[in-house]
């Protein structure tokens, strides 16, 4: 297998402190290699071995790519009228999410798998190199199972997220589509999902709902994780630690209780600010987590409702200057720290073994990501040691 080298790196994060400076463990003219997909080789420039192919990153700024925790890429159709609406004054709340089901049903397999591809292309631009993706905007047996099966076909990270929210054709009777998501649906869906999610949130499923929810799936063999506490405080994050969730995501509104289990459990805080944004809501309360030793994930949660970005950067930049969170704070959260909520050990990392998932910026820094908001600072991507685009 021919060996690569990038050689030349201004500052190389690795995630790994024993390898250089701080939590990030940051090399300052660093080199790494890799042979296939995997990195082989991490360390000072000047100690590099000789590889088949070199490459000169002439200074720039090298880390692991970003891991994309949450996002909902399998939909059809845009909701800008309602952003628009909502950036005039009209409220946000989970019933938006009906509309994008409507056309979502309505749209044929290719034009859900055009939508998926458009939008995978665009999460590598920005250095995502793993991402996750969940269904729930279809609400039925076949509708929810074709997406997973899409969606199967580009990531291993895909969650059965029947329980979005309760369909309009069961408004009269939620407990009727809570037992088709843990029965019918759920046999469908399974053999295309590693995860099961639930939406555990106001117009959405209560706590008992989530825990039978969940339940259903993980005697399925599938790994838990929620959308909890968005809305409202409320029962989601204390049924995503109960479950042994990997991650409970959005972490809006906490209580007192909820730091402290989430601070002293196996289940991730993943924080969502671009669904703050979307929404103008309150940002959550970043500090008070990772203060009380939770661990914290950033994730992009790429939708048509409420947090339409792909862009790993500009959630890194909101975090940094809206939730306090330092830049290598940030910067760990969107790579190591997704990394976690996937419960992955062979990404978010810079180091022997792992996978040569890694972005150059076109920057002296890992900081330029919060320093220089809106830019695109994407040098090069490379997934599994495959460069995704060519360098500018
Ligand atoms: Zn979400």
């Amino acid at each position: 297998m021919a060996a690569t080298a990038l050689v030349n790196i201004g500052t190389l994060v690795t995630n790994d402190a024993t390898l250089g400076n701080g939590t990030l463990g940051v090399i300052e003219n660093a080199a790494l290699i890799f042979e296939g997909e995997q990195i082989t080789w991490v360390g000072p420039a000047t100690e590099a071995p000789i590889a088949d192919q070199r490459i000169d990153l002439a200074g720039r700024a090298v880390l692991p790519g970003f891991v994309d925790s949450h996002a909902h890429l399998m939909f059809a159709g845009d909701r800008s009228a309602e952003f628009a609406a909502r950036m005039a004054g009209s409220p946000y709340h989970a019933g938006g999410i009906r509309s994008t089901v409507a056309m979502t049903r309505a749209a044929s397999d290719a034009q859900l798998q055009e939508n998926l591809t458009r939008l995978v292309n665009e999460l590598y631009s920005t250095g995502i190199t793993t991402f996750e993706t969940k269904s729930g905007y279809g609400l039925t047996v076949a509708d929810e199972s074709r997406a997973l099966a899409i969606a199967s076909t580009i990531t291993p990270e895909t969650t059965y997220l029947g329980a979005h929210v309760v369909p309009a054709e069961f408004a009269d009777d939620p407990a009727g589509y809570v037992d088709l998501v843990t029965h019918e649906m759920l046999t469908a869906c399974a053999p295309h999902a590693k995860w099961i999610d639930v939406f555990c949130d106001r117009g959405a499923f209560d706590g008992d709902q989530a825990r039978a929810i969940l339940r259903a799936g993980i005697d399925q063999g599938l790994m838990a994780r929620v959308h909890a506490n968005q809305l409202q405080a409320g029962p989601g994050i204390q049924v995503a630690v109960e479950m042994n969730a990997a991650s409970a995501d959005h972490c809006t509104h906490l209580t007192d209780t909820d730091i402290e289990l989430l601070a002293g459990s196996n289940t991730v805080a993943t924080l969502l600010p671009g669904a703050e944004f979307a929404t103008r809501s309150p940002y959550p309360d970043a500090r008070r987590l990772l203060d009380a030793g939770a661990t914290v994930a950033i994730a992009t949660d790429c939708n048509p409702g409420s947090s339409f970005t792909t862009s790993m950067p500009f959630c890194i930049a909101l975090a940094v200057r809206e939730m306090r969170l330092t830049p290598d704070e940030a910067v760990w959260s969107a790579t190591l720290g997704g990394a976690r909520a996937l419960r992955r050990t062979d990404i978010g990392r810079i180091t022997v073994g792992a996978r040569a998932d890694i972005l150059a910026l076109n920057a002296p820094s890992h900081v330029h990501l919060a320093y220089r908001p809106g830019v695109d600072l994407t040098h090069q991507v490379w997934v599994g040691g495959r460069a995704h685009r060519v360098a500018s």
